[in-house]
């Protein structure tokens, strides 16, 4: 089978031993050779200092680090800041977010979507940064319509995006249709699916509610009946995350994005099933 690119996704850790976890993970995950490994930035700044010094960190290592920056609630001379900060340490790829406003945050800032994030980059820094933004073949949550949410990831291609990661999903057909869509808006930029191994279920029913990803009735039936079982959950995610896969590579997905939760084991064991060694 083809192999496309790899990458992986990371959180900032907060405590010295979460540290000490994650680089431990990074080893295994980087025996893939994988293209880039990209670290979460709290909407509102809330990671700033640790999404930073984890890049950093990756960036020592040798491997190519890519931070997620996200612009709500934040002003353009910080932006501005970050983006110089992470161009001076040799970093050569954004990805490049609205986020949500967290509760409590009374201002959404001088930043109103991510095209402008997208745009201000370019403006700031031009061809530097290669920048990667966010994909819904499922639809954004707060998207008005499908046919909206096609044009407003439109406006993020146009204002110089040179990629995108899409929100994870389970239902092959949903990216396909995307990316078919997407091409018929005159999108060339590749589409790289984000995949999203299964470690608990609560945890996943959880996040999927939040984000608008759907997980189908069929497999949360299935799951619901494994209970507190996590062994027969773990088991059954990583088939149907490695079949998905399978579909995904076999359909012409350009890259495979993972979600790790900063665990390496499920995302290479479903990596090793796809031949990745
Ligand atoms: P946008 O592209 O701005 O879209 C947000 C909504 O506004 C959509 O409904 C869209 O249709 C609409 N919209 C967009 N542009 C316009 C416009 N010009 N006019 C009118 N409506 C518009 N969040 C974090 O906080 N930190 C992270 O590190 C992070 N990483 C992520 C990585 C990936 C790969 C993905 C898929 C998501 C990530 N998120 C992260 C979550 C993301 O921030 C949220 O999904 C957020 O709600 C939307 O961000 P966006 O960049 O897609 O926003």
């Amino acid at each position: 089978m083809n192999k496309p690119h790899i990458s992986f996704e990371f959180f900032p850790p907060q405590t010295p031993e979460g540290v000490e976890k994650l680089t431990a993970a990074r080893k295994l995950l980087a025996t893939l050779n994988p293209e880039f490994f990209s670290v979460t930035f709290g909407a509102g700044g809330s990671t700033q200092e640790r999404t930073m010094e984890t890049i950093q960190r990756i960036h020592q290592e040798g491997y190519q680090a890519a931070p997620h920056l996200s612009c709500v609630g934040s002003t353009r001379e910080n932006i501005r800041a970050l983006l110089f900060a992470y161009k001076d340490i040799g970093i050569k790829r954004i990805v490049a977010l609205r986020g949500d406003l967290p509760s409590g945050m009374a201002s959404i800032g001088e930043f109103q979507y991510a095209n402008e994030l997208v745009a201000f980059i370019r403006a700031e820094t031009g061809a530097h940064f290669h920048i990667e933004v966010a994909a819904y073949p499922e639809f954004h949550p707060q998207a008005n319509s499908a046919r909206e949410d096609m044009l407003n990831f439109k406006r993020k291609v146009d204002a110089g995006a040179n990629s995108a990661i899409t929100q994870y999903f389970y239902n092959a057909d949903a990216y396909f249709r995307f990316v078919e869509e997407s091409r018929k808006l005159g999108i060339t930029a590749p589409i790289v699916p984000g995949i999203m191994p299964i470690m608990k279920y609560s945890q996943l029913a959880r996040f999927s509610d939040m984000c608008g990803a759907e997980i189908p009735r069929w497999m949360r039936k299935t799951m619901e009946g494994f209970g507190d079982d996590t062994d027969s959950v773990q088991s059954f995610g990583r088939d149907v995350v490695t079949q998905l896969c399978e579909k995904l590579i076999a359909g012409g997905a350009p890259g495979l994005h993972f979600y790790t939760l900063n665990q390496a084991n499920a995302s290479l064991e479903i990596l090793n099933r796809l031949g990745y060694k």
